[in-house]
């Protein structure tokens, strides 16, 4: 994807780490202004008004004060994204314009791209949803302030459905007073629900530690597809189908006839297109969750796989020197656990089967600007380098061509992952639970002459298992001996076992054993048995 945010290299002072507590700060819920939040639409900048009673933590040093406090958008730790305040005395209010209340509850907070639809749904529209629902009625009470400094942008409409009131843009602040003054405000939101970096910092991939899966996602799905009004009476074609999303302007597949009657045979099933352009949202959305597959070259589009029904497939195209592996939005959503996708990458391959379009403005991956070397180094290579967002000249150009899909090695792709019949899936029970822990661990020890010891240690299972299913049940146990700082771990299927290798007698051992569902659920180590031989 393409973002025209450019971020400017970190202030080495600028305190990196000073919001790693503050995900979400709440103002006081001050109801005067004297101990609150306020904006000036004039300064265009958030003024905190100090009084006798106000608290902030972090308390912030003096001088500290251009360290960011919190992010406004959830791209994590983005220099033009930064919470920025001014502070004042109470008593400066004498001397300013007359404050104007804001009588909702706020949640301030910047979209990062809302022109992009991939942006628009993880950066701001997931996270807004999951904020609101963080706090007690704020879903039901309140107004959203977009702070970022856009227009409404392509999707406004989509933000519109998060809350009962009209969201409001800072160019719209103006209007309503010179100083405007919130008497309860949230302010930042989580990033949760956010499984992707965009490569500021490093090469673009998922986020190192995702906390959503699709149990989150998909009631989120639900939630805007009952706003869209789009009726889950089952397919609105009154059969299967397959669904090519296609772009209309940029990216396109060349053959899409070809491509559709091939889908269409070997899935015998009937082959439908979409598009942005072509159709309102509500209908893309009404297409999507009732498709048994989404196939579409790589672009934000494809963030709309989050409706897909359990079951369907996600396939997404890449052109010719674009490395799958590298780019992967999509890949992550679509097999985050509990999505219950199946997703394919094809490339293209060929080099005479793509459309390159170096003559284009640099946006649209053009390269005439670069200089003759740069440009035939560009034309040979076979693969884009991984590189940092956003202005990478030869990713731009290999991202917006244009692509024959070659039919053959498509759906050989495809069958390398989609055996049967794709197609919308019964909800099964996807959530993962966890193990308690074991109960009622002992050990047991003999020593068999000067050399050779035996320890036997025993467990019962966990308190919650009695009522699960649960599809295999295992026990790791760790052996350390006292005052070794490695030990030994065994993986054991029984509640017992015992321990003959490398036992020695008198000695001290220390025993943990803990539970594992399905070979990666881990439950908490019971506490350590003390065991002497
Ligand atoms: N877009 C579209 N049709 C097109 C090209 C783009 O609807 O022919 C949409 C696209 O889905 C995205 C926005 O325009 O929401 C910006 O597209 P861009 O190519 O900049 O980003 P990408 O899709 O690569 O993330």
């Amino acid at each position: 994807m393409r973002i025209d945010y450019a971020k400017a290299p970190a202030d080495p002072d600028g305190g990196w780490h000073a919001h790693g507590v503050h995900r979400l700060a709440r103002t006081p819920t001050a109801s005067a202004a004297s101990s609150g939040l306020c904006y000036s639409s004039e300064a265009e900048e958030f003024i905190f008004f100090h009084g006798n009673a106000s608290v902030m933590l972090p308390s912030l040093a003096p001088g500290a004060s251009s360290r960011p406090l919190l992010d406004l958008s959830t791209v994590e730790d983005h220099n033009t994204q930064y919470f920025n305040f001014v502070e004042l005395p109470a008593a400066a209010l004498r001397f300013m314009p007359k404050p104007a209340f804001v009588p909702d509850v706020a949640l301030i907070a910047n979209r990062f791209n809302p022109d992009n639809l991939m942006h628009v749904f993880h950066d701001d529209l997931l996270p807004l949803f999951y904020t609101l629902r963080q706090f007690p009625g704020l879903a039901r009470e309140a107004r959203l302030f977009f702070m970022e400094g856009w227009g409404e942008g392509a999707h406004f409409d989509l933000y519109k459905l998060l809350s009962p009131k009209q969201p409001l843009l800072r160019a719209q602040l103006k209007a309503l007073g010179r100083l405007l003054c919130f008497s309860h405000a949230f302010v930042g939101l989580s990033k949760i629900t956010t499984w992707y970096q965009y490569g500021f910092v490093q090469p673009q991939g998922p986020k190192a530690n995702i906390l959503v899966s699709g149990n989150e996602i998909r009631q989120f799905a639900r939630f805007l597809t009952e706003k869209l009004n789009v009726s889950h009476a089952g397919s609105p074609l009154g059969e299967e189908y397959l669904l090519v999303f296609t772009r209309t302007h940029n990216r396109l597949i060349l053959n899409e006839a070809e491509l559709l009657l091939a889908l269409a045979q070997e899935f015998q099933m009937k082959t439908v297109t979409v598009s942005l352009e072509d159709h309102s949202f509500a209908d893309v959305v009404r297409l999507v969750s009732n498709a048994s597959m989404l196939v579409s070259m790589h672009g934000a589009q494809l963030v709309t796989a989050l409706f897909l029904p359990r079951g369907a497939a996600v396939v997404e195209l890449f052109p010719y020197a674009v490395n799958p592996d590298h780019y992967t939005p999509y890949k992550t959503l679509a097999t985050l656990p509990g999505m219950d996708l199946q997703y394919v990458a094809w490339r293209n391959t060929l080099p005479e089967n793509t459309v390159t379009h170096p003559e284009r403005p640099w946006d649209q991956g053009g390269i005439t600007h670069l200089d003759r070397a740069e440009q035939a180094r560009i034309l040979q290579s076979r693969e884009v380098p991984r590189h940092l967002c956003c202005r990478n000249p030869e990713w731009l150009f290999r991202i917006y061509q244009d692509t024959k899909v070659d039919i053959p090695s498509l759906i050989q792709t495809i069958r390398r992952v989609v055996k049967g019949r794709p197609g919308p899936r019964k909800q099964k029970w996807t959530v993962s639970l966890y193990p308690g822990k074991v109960r009622e661990a002992r050990c047991q020890a003999s020593v068999q002459g000067a050399s050779e010891a035996r320890l036997t240690v025993s467990w019962q299972i966990p308190w919650n298992l009695k009522y699960l299913k649960v599809r295999e049940v295992k026990y790791e146990v760790w052996l350390q001996e006292q005052g070794e700082n490695t030990y030994v771990p065994y993986v054991l299927a029984l509640q017992n076992h015992t321990f003959t290798e490398n036992i020695k007698p008198f000695t001290t051992y220390l025993v943990w054993v803990r539970c594992i569902f399905n070979k990666t659920l881990q439950g908490p180590f019971a506490d350590v048995l003390v065991c002497n031989t």
